[in-house]
């Protein structure tokens, strides 16, 4: 018998298992795929990830948790650092199942004055000091400056970053600032101007509904910023 070509196996059950992550996020409504969509700067896409949406089945997400945590699970973690709000749910099932039993804690994200922010909220300090070793969470990685910033931000605390996790990546490269990514499902989809969409020149119609359902929110997100 042939031995198994093994770097063509490894590359395999990585597609394989990207496209099982992917089908989750479908299944949960996440992700939309084969569509024509309006997108809230203007463009158009045909594949979209409401990522929000992720989390609406909690045995999904623990399930996708898990995956994050055993590919973690051989570095001790001491805190499960998530990057805001909206992926500490996520943050929490990878702190469960992660085998150094590591604390949870989250960062707030803000943009004034055009500029990123991220604050490590005051009660959570005393979690990362000298020496601790953290585990960020991303949701969703586009540029990976808000990453940078939470490197910076461990680091100026004495802490140490051994990784970060994501459910989506949709950069090129997998590091952030020297530091590994692993996500769920890595995938860049093209947005276009809509006078150079080619579902446009295909006639297909344009689904509105995302950027109806955002406008829909928007009084209650300015109200938030008021209050700053
Ligand atoms: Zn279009």
């Amino acid at each position: 018998m042939t031995p198994p070509q093994r770097k063509q196996d490894a590359v395999l059950d990585a597609e394989a298992r990207e496209k099982i992550h992917l089908d989750i996020l479908k299944r949960t409504g996440a992700y939309h795929a084969n569509d024509h969509i309006l997108l809230p700067a203007g463009h158009h896409t045909g594949e979209f990830i409401e990522k929000n949406l992720v989390i609406t089945e909690p045995s999904f997400t623990e399930g996708l948790g898990a995956v994050i945590a055993k590919h973690f699970a051989q570095w001790p973690i001491d805190v499960v650092l998530s990057t805001g709000p909206g992926a500490l749910i996520l943050s929490h099932c990878v702190a469960r199942a992660h085998p150094s039993r590591p604390l949870l804690a989250y960062a707030i994200k803000r943009v004034s004055g055009g500029k990123r922010r991220v604050t490590l909220p005051a009660e959570f300090h005393k979690l990362i000091g000298l020496g601790t070793k953290v585990l960020l969470l991303e949701d969703l990685v586009s540029t990976g400056t808000t990453l940078k910033l939470l490197i910076e931000l461990v680091e100026h605390r004495g802490g140490q970053v051994v990784g970060i996790g994501a459910l989506w990546r949709r950069t090129k490269k997998a590091e952030v600032a020297g530091k590994d990514v692993f996500s769920l499902v890595t995938r860049d989809f093209p947005t276009y101007p809509p006078d150079a969409c080619p579902l446009c020149k295909k006639s297909v119609p344009l689904n509105e509904e995302f950027v109806k359902r955002r406008e829909a929110r928007k009084p209650s997100s300015s109200q938030e910023k008021g209050e700053n």
